[in-house]
């Protein structure tokens, strides 16, 4: 299940049920679907690291919203042998090429090269003379490599954006779980909410946004309290009620001229 909270009210504002038990891939669908309930020009999203995805956080920038979520760890390989990751390169993008820690530049190579996710990746490689010559060699070359070599998405620049973002993202991150947790924590805990009740996929959508509009109506309910929520649905009920009755009026201004006269 896949959910996305306001930060102000904790009301779910879009959520759905996805027959996939990973969340990678589903960041994008749902920050765009709250985007669209709230009507915002732009969107700042939390999630936690399972959404990291790098497609995910292109596609949200390509569409005004602003992705926080927790870079990998990765298994550090490299560092456990007492090589430099990439981590210790960095890229200049005025020369298009990377400093790597002996102080030199990795060059861009010609042509591009598809990866294994189906992403283009550009190359960048170090000189054989100078990597040969080089006292760093051994924590930077494998036994076979003659040089060190960097791939980079073609997009990379949407990660070194993201990867600036979250330098300073600590404490916002921290509110993440108190957001999103609400929800949860409130259908577990208050409803006993603790599995889904009927089978099948579209069943389950169904009983899910049962679940939803319940929550939302209890938190809406929380916010105004009751008088307030009647005097609310009162308000928007009685501008119904003046447009209603201005549509009524326009169309008997129009059906005038087709009326038959009276006969006195
Ligand atoms: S081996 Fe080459 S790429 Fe690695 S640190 Fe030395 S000069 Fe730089």
């Amino acid at each position: 299940m896949q959910i996305a909270i306001d930060d102000k009210h904790k009301l779910i504002v879009a959520s759905e049920v996805v027959n996939d038990s990973s969340d990678v891939g589903q960041l994008h669908a749902m920050a765009q679907a709250a985007k669209q309930a709230l009507d915002a020009k732009t969107l700042q999203v939390l999630a936690d690291e399972g959404y990291y995805s790098s497609l995910e956080l292109k596609a949200c920038e390509d569409d005004g919203i602003t992705a926080y979520v927790p870079l990998p760890k990765g298994n550090g390989r490299l560092e456990k042998k007492g090589r430099f990751s990439l981590k210790d390169f960095s890229y200049d993008g005025v020369a298009d090429a990377y400093h790597c820690p002996a102080g030199q530049l990795l060059n861009r190579t010609k042509g591009r090269w598809e990866n294994t996710s189906d992403r283009i990746e550009i190359r960048y490689a170090g000189r054989n003379a100078i990597c040969r010559a080089c006292p760093l060699k051994t924590r930077c070359l494998s036994a076979k490599a003659v040089t060190r070599t960097i791939r980079r998405w073609e997009h990379e620049d949407v990660l070194d954006r993201h990867r600036a973002r979250m330098q300073g993202a600590a404490k916002l991150m921290r509110c993440r779980s108190g957001i999103v947790e609400h929800p949860f924590g409130t259908l577990k805990c208050r409803a006993g909410y603790r599995h889904f009740l009927v089978r099948g996929f579209d069943k389950v959508r169904g009983e899910w946004s049962l679940m939803a509009l319940c929550y939302n109506f209890t938190r809406v309910l929380n916010i105004l309290g009751f008088e307030g929520f009647i005097a609310a649905l009162a308000k928007v009920l009685s501008s119904c009620r003046n447009l209603l009755a201005a549509v009524m009026d326009a169309l008997l201004s129009a059906m005038e001229p087709f009326r038959a006269p009276t006969v006195p």
